[in-house]
């Protein structure tokens, strides 16, 4: 692969609210986002990409898996705005969560990184940042 993504890294005060798990597997994707490197695995007996990364593929069964670079950007499929939020993300609420399915066809769920002027709407185009946090990284979506 010749092509890999850098996200744009933007700093986050304070610490994750509720901090992934981390597996021997897993460690290579959030190792690899802190620096902006967006990436899942790609099965190597029937080409799927999968999202979240995952060491088997769950369309063949395969482990012939390995890391692929994915494109920064998607559309928006969905959103939320959260206001209840559970008991661990309530200093943050209200915030906005969304479906973003990406330009590969993979969807996946993350926070919505807005300003006071953005309007979310189904279809808008987005693009995926990371949001560099005091203990670690996040990736969210803003629109471009
Ligand atoms: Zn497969």
């Amino acid at each position: 692969m010749s092509h890999t993504t850098r996200l744009e890294n933007i700093p986050v005060a304070g610490t994750r609210s509720y901090p992934p798990r981390h597996s021997n597997f897993t460690a290579v994707f959030w190792q690899g986002l802190k620096q902006g490197i967006w990436q899942t695995t790609r099965c190597g007996a029937c080409g799927h990409a999968t999202f979240p990364p995952k060491p088997v593929c769950p369309h063949c069964w395969s482990a012939d898996m390995s890391w692929a670079p994915l494109g920064s950007r998607g559309h928006l499929y969905s959103w939320t705005r959260i206001h209840a939020a559970p008991a661990i993300f309530a200093t943050e609420s209200p915030y906005a969560v969304g479906i973003v399915d990406l330009d590969e066809g993979l969807r996946l769920a993350c926070r919505l990184l807005e300003n006071e002027n953005t309007i979310w709407t189904p279809g808008m185009p987005v693009e995926m940042v990371v949001l560099s946090y005091e203990d670690g990284p996040l990736f969210a979506a803003r629109p471009i």
